[in-house]
């Protein structure tokens, strides 16, 4: 394999715990597949949304900071991130929107495929897309939903990265993660694997004058791409070092294995490998419903749990 299969997870910036939880399991209808710690700040919540069995490519993840101040969207920060839902379901999803007291946009054709721009309650950027996913792609409905099976939403789908100079960019998903220039409307040029189906495609745009984006509340952190196993990973992090920037070794990540690397850009991205996945430390039956910690934290568990703010079950909104 030479490049990159899709999109593994996409990592963000939140507001209040409770009120991410709320939104995402609530309102959004995503399971709650894993609730951890941020692995380099022990007193924050690392909470995992996805589909039932968190499928690589359904999962978003957040680290709630409710007192960092709003990020920027912005040249050299991923954008927008787009979420796949069944065909004809875009008039269900914007009346659900809508009467949560969303911002929602109007729906909008974008390469052909009925969308609908919204912002989540700490104002972080998303867009419903009706739009097929890649073969052999995997998702699991969560029966437990407040979405109906055939409503629900299946995967992350894309995401939208500005950049002051996207030609150091193009050549870095080119080069390194072996993607493909597919497409162009209204200054975005679509990037992707095979036809770019949902699920693995990026959307550039070069925005020269605009200020950098930056980190925040609402903000994306990084976006993970998959890799099938470590020997493909290793395979694609000698690429990465041949296209001149320097990722960072191998981290295991307990759930999977993840290089990160800052592409030229600024945007961080990285690439994780397909296993083990999230029942590796968790009843399958009961993803998300204890704090899981990585072991080197475990002695340490009451302290951490001390510190956390308290985290019930979501509400039905919560905005
Ligand atoms: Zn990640």
């Amino acid at each position: 394999m030479s490049s990159v299969t899709g999109i593994h997870h996409i990592t963000a910036i939140s507001g209040d715990a409770q009120e991410n939880l709320n939104f995402y399991v609530g309102v959004l209808g995503l399971r709650l597949v894993k609730k951890s710690i941020n692995q380099d700040a022990p007193d924050t919540y690392h909470l995992f949304f996805a589909d039932a069995e968190g499928h690589p490519g359904t999962d978003i993840t957040f680290f709630p900071w409710p007192g960092m101040p709003a990020g920027r969207l912005g040249p050299g920060v991923w954008g927008e991130v787009q979420l796949s839902i069944p065909e004809g379901t875009l008039d269900f999803w914007q009346a659900r929107l809508t009467h949560h007291g969303l911002s929602v946009g109007e729906p909008e054709l974008r390469f052909g495929e009925p969308t609908l721009p919204f912002a989540d309650p700490h104002g972080m950027r998303l867009a419903l897309v009706e739009a097929p996913l890649y073969e052999g792609f995997r998702f699991t409905p969560w029966e437990d939903s407040p979405i109906e099976a055939d409503k629900q939403i299946r995967a992350l789908a894309g995401v939208r990265l500005p950049e002051h100079n996207s030609t150091p960019t193009r050549n870095f998903l080119e080069g390194a993660l072996g993607m493909q220039r597919l497409a162009e409307e209204a200054g975005w040029t679509r990037y992707g694997i095979g036809g770019g189906e949902a699920g693995r495609r990026v959307d550039l745009r070069d925005e020269q004058e605009a200020p950098s984006g930056r980190w925040g509340v609402g903000s994306v952190h990084h976006v993970a791409w998959r890799v099938n196993d470590e020997a493909h990973q290793s395979e694609l992090r000698a690429k990465i070092v041949g296209e001149g920037v320097s990722p960072t070794p191998v981290i295991d990540r307990f759930w999977f294995k993840s290089v990160y690397v800052r592409e030229p850009g600024g945007a961080l991205f990285e690439v994780a490998t397909d296993g083990p996945g999230f029942a590796v430390d968790e009843d399958p039956a009961h993803l998300g419903e204890t704090l899981v910690l990585p072991p080197s934290f475990e002695v340490q568990r009451a302290q951490i749990e001390a510190l956390l703010p308290p985290l019930g079950p979501p509400g039905n909104g919560g905005v």
